[in-house]
């Protein structure tokens, strides 16, 4: 007689906590219980924190990832012609690369079709930053999602809350049971949102450094690699880019701050650094993802050209059009939320900027209200700060490093504390800092420095 084995959660559990590999049948097992409620918070927790000890095999993680896909609805992009190609970052500070990136990708003539959250920890959220936009509407149905992207070649909204509830039950977990920062359970978070949302191909910026989850170059070339190979079992082109976060991307840390940021550089008036060559970079992957070129170089030219010809500026107006905001804001960059207050912090020493801690700086944009410490709470859009330097940078002793923007000055101090706690200044300058590390693509891995 054939004998049934039933699952039970404690063996899955110690079968993890000995480090052995779970098979396809158990993950179905703990992902479709947890969500039904029939597993219990306390057992996904010590599973959670045994895979984060022991970790996972990639087959564990590609059958973790479609477990969480299938544990709620997939969107279906087939009436959008095209390869609808998505783009994701791992978290960071200052990186409003999507408000730039897509409408360069849509310039271009590759659909745009992207799903966008909210800010996380220390980290921004395109959401947040969309809705400091007088007018914006980042809730679209389906329907109208779907006719966005066909007229304008892009639309921008917030996920679904049909969309991996597994992910948004894992999460709220995972943060409270120091877990987040666990390989295999980031790359199935991120990339099961991403293939529930019907992206044909993917390019993923993962973040490194002191305002990233993952903090050394190791690990995020790890995360990197795991992401591009479950794409490929899933049949997602995904291509890695592994980008610096020792400093902000932008020098605009708060959420309209960021948006006239990014006008400014689709107007050709941002500042030459980190995040305008992040964006053209991204871009031109995107348009090679999506079959628009046929060589990265041709992907970046087109990018640059379109950036440079307004034709990008012109994509973001029409989508903000499209999704009920106030388009002049493109030309007219004060008719975003204003704060009343802009107060200087200045340096107490002559010197370099030796380092920056990024993830400081996030929670110093927090602080002035420009970010949540719980997910019910409001944001001020007009809040944040703007660097004056950057990392390298020379100052004399009571120059301008930051401008605070604030509406609330009783947080003036404790965020100028943290902000100077966050800025190190050193007796030498220090060497350049690399902004692109390399790539991780499904034929192979380059590294840059
Ligand atoms: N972003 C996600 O979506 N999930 C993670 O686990 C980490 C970053
Ligand atoms: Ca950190």
């Amino acid at each position: 007689m054939v004998k049934i084995e039933r699952l039970r959660t404690v063996d899955i559990i110690s079968k993890k906590r000995d480090g052995e590999s779970l098979s396809k049948a158990e993950i179905d097992f703990f992902i479709d219980g947890y969500v039904k409620g029939q597993i219990p918070d306390y057992q996904a927790a010590a599973l959670l924190m045994a895979i984060y000890l022991k970790g996972m095999d990639s087959r564990e993680t590609a059958d973790l990832t479609m477990a969480m896909v299938e544990s709620g609805d997939r969107v279906d992009l087939t009436a959008i012609k095209g390869i609808k190609v998505d783009k994701h970052s791992t978290g960071g500070v200052g990186d409003t690369t999507t408000l730039i990136v897509a409408p360069l990708v849509a310039a271009c003539g590759v659909p745009v079709a992207k799903m966008s959250g909210r800010g996380l920890g220390h980290t921004g959220g395109t959401l947040d930053k969309l809705e400091s936009i007088p007018g914006f509407r980042t809730e679209l149905s389906k329907a109208d999602f779907i006719a966005a992207v066909n007229k304008v070649g892009l639309a921008v909204i917030g996920q679904s809350k049909g969309l991996v509830p597994a992910d948004s039950l894992l999460y709220a977990l995972r943060d409270v049971t120091a877990t987040v920062a666990s390989l295999p359970l980031i790359a199935s978070s991120i990339m099961s949102k991403k293939i529930a949302a019907g992206a044909g191909g993917l390019v993923l910026d993962v973040k490194t450094g002191s305002g990233a989850f993952m903090e050394t170059r190791e690990d995020a070339f790890d995360l990197a690699r795991e992401m591009v190979k479950i794409g490929e079992r899933l049949a997602m082109n995904t291509t890695a880019i592994i980008t610096d976060m020792n400093q902000p991307l932008g020098l605009a840390v708060g959420n309209a701050l960021e948006v006239k940021e990014a006008i400014s550089i689709l107007r050709g008036l941002g500042e030459e650094g980190p995040l305008k060559a992040v964006s053209l970079l991204l871009a031109a992957h995107m348009i090679y993802t999506g079959a628009g070129c046929t060589t990265i170089d041709e992907g970046k030219a087109m990018a640059k050209d379109a950036l440079e010809s307004g034709r990008g500026l012109d994509k973001l107006a029409e989508m903000i059009r499209v999704q009920g905001g106030d388009a002049r804001v493109v030309d007219d960059i004060s008719l975003l939320p204003q704060a009343k207050h802009i107060m200087p912090v200045t340096a107490d020493m002559e010197g370099y900027i030796a380092s920056i801690d990024t993830e400081m700086v996030g929670t110093v944009a927090s602080i002035l209200g420009a970010g949540r410490t719980r997910k019910d709470q409001k944001i001020d859009p007009a809040v944040g700060l703007v660097l004056k330097k950057r990392l390298g940078d020379k100052v004399k002793k009571g120059e301008e490093l930051a401008l605070f923007h604030l509406n609330d000055r009783d947080r003036f101090d404790q965020a100028q504390d943290l902000f100077k706690r966050a800025i190190r200044i050193g007796a030498k300058a220090s060497g350049p800092c690399p902004l692109v590390y390399g790539t991780v693509t499904r034929e192979g891995e380059k590294h840059f420095s």
